[in-house]
């Protein structure tokens, strides 16, 4: 089966395409190396926190949960909607992503 990991970076703006949180969308704040990432607001879950010596106090933070690469799809920026990434390789041997509808480089 063909991995959608290392489609999405950093900085990606993100669909949720399944799970509980499916139709938000997001930023990507982390891509973690097991295939997982951190979107910006999406799969958040309360954690109880301790309190710290004086700095911090205890109680109930909410924190983004990871939420696996294939349950989100990579926003086109052109197309306004969730799309399947291709990558091309540029004449200079860069390579880059481009959208699959509409071919826009989604790659600054
Ligand atoms: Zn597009």
């Amino acid at each position: 089966m063909a991995s959608q990991k290392g489609h999405i970076k950093k900085g990606d703006r993100v669909k949720v395409i399944a799970g509980k949180e499916k139709g938000k969308i997001g930023n990507v704040l982390k891509v973690e190396h097991d295939g997982k990432l951190i979107v910006e607001g999406i799969n958040k879950v309360k954690r109880h926190q301790k309190p710290a010596g004086t700095k911090r106090q205890g109680g109930i933070v909410e924190k983004e949960a990871p939420l696996h690469v294939s349950n989100v799809m990579l926003m086109c920026g052109k197309c306004v909607k969730p799309v399947r990434v291709r990558s091309q390789v540029l004449d200079d041997g860069k390579r880059v992503r481009v959208c699959g509808k509409c071919e826009e480089h989604l790659d600054a």
